[in-house]
């Protein structure tokens, strides 16, 4: 890496940009930083005390075309983070100014006015993840503790918050460091075998060998629990689909305005969406659920339009993953369409069914214990979960909410109950396409008639840099870190 002394000195707003605000916070990272704030204050940096707040005045600074005196821009809290005990590991100064635009532009434009390539003072605004990249640099965090600042700034939910800060906290990174540890064990022994192989009995070789992979075997099946774990995050971010569909009139529409009505719209409507489904995007008990309301199933084949219909909702329900079968409690009779499509269910893609009986208020509860044993009859081969609300007085509502939250946690353990890991989708290809695949090499090639130790050896060496390449130590990282810091946006 380029030192830190070479690279330019860069600042950014870590407050979003664009809207008023009480406060908004300029950072400046690098060996230019105590410059930029000896010529904004007109003070010397050896004033300040390291990690205290001060309130300092600011003035214009001007490029060498203009004349006009310096002016007072604006009273910030000044705090001075002398390297390496700052967040990027370079010398910091955070500004916290008043948040204004014009004080905002008018402070960047005097910092922007200190760029001076001829006397070798380099200070530029920061590229996006810059700063997250210069701490990394710096050996402040490795590669997936900076990727879950991202996915922290980016969490929406209390459940994806929960997850992340958890990754954030090192736990991952502490599993990881412990595979490499064993795998390299592992390639340790192998290259052992390697060198004495003329030397040793081939009793013993295959003695040692085994042993080998033994423990290549139980990494494997660690690390598979781990992209489980991972698999189930996936939801947990895009959001777990809620299909809405039954007969037309039933209260579809109805059920999903109560729902939307109780709970944080995380965004009101999402564009794109046709006529016959609308997706809201809600938050369930900390779940993201997005909601998809289908238009209502009539199985009348002849009428084409219904027919594309009744396709679509199909297909809805495939990708559901929770579906509600709504009915109404007044004319109770399951379409049988609707039974046809949740009957023939893929057995390896089983959607969590829930029966929801609506419109309550307008039978007795005789006659709604009646409906439901009818219910549980004709669906008997798939026992769904089934419960009663009335749209019209909310009654059952938070029931079925709280229904709902149950099969949203289901959702994201795993069978062991164990709980979702959050990281990128970087993170979860290299676990596939490198570590397991390497492992995997390892277990065919030693099967294989005439093994070969050296290809045993390269094997394990595959798996370990993909390790390397998760944690940011690896060689020929350049490409990884690119793709990694891409996906920040300025200031952080
Ligand atoms: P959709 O076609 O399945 O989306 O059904 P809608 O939500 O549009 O509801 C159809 C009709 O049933 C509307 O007139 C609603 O007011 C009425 N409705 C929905 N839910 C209830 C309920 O719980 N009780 C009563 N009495 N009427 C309801
Ligand atoms: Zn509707």
């Amino acid at each position: 890496y380029v030192t830190s002394s070479n690279l330019p000195t860069i600042y950014a707003l870590g407050t979003p940009a664009g809207t008023k605000s009480a406060i908004a916070i300029l950072r400046v990272s690098g060996s230019q930083a105590p410059h930029i704030y000896e010529s904004l204050t007109k003070q010397r940096i050896t004033k300040l005390k390291p990690r205290f707040a001060h309130v300092d005045q600011i003035y214009s600074i001007n490029n060498n075309l203009q004349s006009e005196p310096r002016s007072l821009l604006d009273s910030p809290l000044v705090l001075y983070f002398p390297k390496p005990n700052s967040f990027t590991g370079e010398d910091m100064i955070e500004f916290h100014l008043h948040g204004g635009k014009a004080i905002i532009d008018a402070v960047i434009k005097s910092i922007s006015n200190l760029h001076d390539p001829n006397n070798l003072i380099n200070i530029r605004y920061s590229e996006p993840g810059e700063f997250s990249r210069r701490a990394f640099q710096n050996g402040k965090f490795d590669l997936t503790e900076v990727e879950s600042i991202n996915d922290l700034i980016n969490a929406e939910t209390e459940t994806q918050r929960k997850y992340v800060v958890s990754s954030f906290n090192g736990k991952n990174k502490m599993i990881f460091t412990q595979w490499r540890t064993n795998l390299v064990s592992a390639m340790a022994k192998l290259t052992a075998l390697i060198d004495f192989a003329d030397d040793n009995e081939m009793e013993n070789d295959s003695y040692l060998l085994n042993e080998i992979e033994t423990e290549v075997v139980r990494m494997k099946e660690q690390i598979i629990k781990f992209t489980d774990q991972l698999n189930k995050s996936k939801i947990l971010i895009d959001g777990i689909k809620l299909v809405l569909f039954g007969s037309p009139n039933v209260g579809k529409s109805s059920i999903l305005n109560c729902i939307t009505s109780e709970e944080l719209a995380i965004v009101s409507d999402i564009p794109g969406t046709t006529r016959d489904s609308i997706n809201s995007v809600i938050d369930i008990n900390g779940y993201k659920v997005v909601i998809i309301d289908t238009a209502g199933i009539r199985n009348k084949s002849d009428d084409p339009i219904e027919k594309i219909g009744i396709r679509k909702a199909k297909q809805k329900f495939q990708e559901g993953d929770i579906c509600l079968l709504i009915i109404d409690s007044t004319n109770a009779s399951i379409d049988s369409t609707l039974l046809e499509m949740v009957q023939s269910q893929d057995k390896d893609n089983m959607k969590q069914l829930v029966v929801v009986l609506n419109k309550t208020d307008l039978v007795s509860s005789q006659e709604l214990t009646q409906i439901k044993n009818q219910i549980e009859n004709s669906l008997s081969s798939i026992s769904p979960l089934i419960t009663t609300v009335s749209c019209k007085t909310q009654d059952g509502i938070q029931q079925l909410l709280s229904m709902l939250t149950k099969q949203c946690r289901d959702l994201t353990t795993t069978q062991e109950g164990v709980e979702p890991i959050i990281m990128s989708q970087r993170v979860n290809d290299i676990l596939t396409n490198d570590i397991l695949y390497g492992i995997d090499e390892f277990l065919r090639n030693k099967e294989s008639q005439n093994r070969d130790l050296i290809i045993l050896s390269e094997s394990l060496k595959y798996s370990i840099d993909g390790i390397g390449k998760i944690l940011g130590d690896a060689v020929g990282l350049d490409e990884v870190l690119n793709v990694v810091f891409s996906k920040f946006c300025i200031g952080k």
